[in-house]
């Protein structure tokens, strides 16, 4: 590898990497649609993607359109960049744990409003972020904005 090519590695971003699980979820993303699972035995909803139920340990797992609506259960204002200097630009940015709808939790980040604007159980909707043609992030803004 070259010292350019290193320093560019080194510089990146993670991406997600798509397993047999999450495919489904990443899949639906780049169809601007934001998938959950849901278990036909009890009918709970769970994120993030197993292959079994993680209330009732079932395996009948099915693939649905969530709403794409929920509230803001926590987050954090991520001021430094770490731990990559490719953070940099995006600094200040908020990472935070969105409760949908249907009850299950999502990592992800705050977009389309100042950071001190967010409060706890603020209304939030998905937004589609493409970063690649392969990658699609679901982000959530302020709900009408
Ligand atoms: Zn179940």
């Amino acid at each position: 590898m070259s010292t350019e090519a290193a320093t560019e590695a080194a510089l990146a971003k993670p991406v997600p990497l798509p397993d047999a699980d999450s495919a489904p979820f990443w899949h639906g993303c780049r169809q601007d649609k934001l998938m959950i699972q849901r278990c036909r035995s009890c009918r709970s909803f769970q994120f993030p993607p197993s292959s079994v139920c993680a209330q009732c340990g079932s395996d009948q797992i099915e693939w649905v359109q969530a709403s794409g609506k929920g509230k803001v259960f926590s987050w954090i204002v991520v001021v430094h960049p770490v731990p990559k200097p490719v953070y940099a630009a995006d600094v200040p940015y908020v990472v935070a744990l969105v409760e949908l709808d249907e009850g299950v939790r999502m990592p992800t980040n705050i977009v389309g409003c100042d950071s001190s604007a967010i409060v706890a159980d603020m209304p939030v909707e998905v937004v589609f972020k493409r970063v690649s043609e392969e990658l699609v992030l679901p982000l959530f803004q302020p709900a009408g904005a």
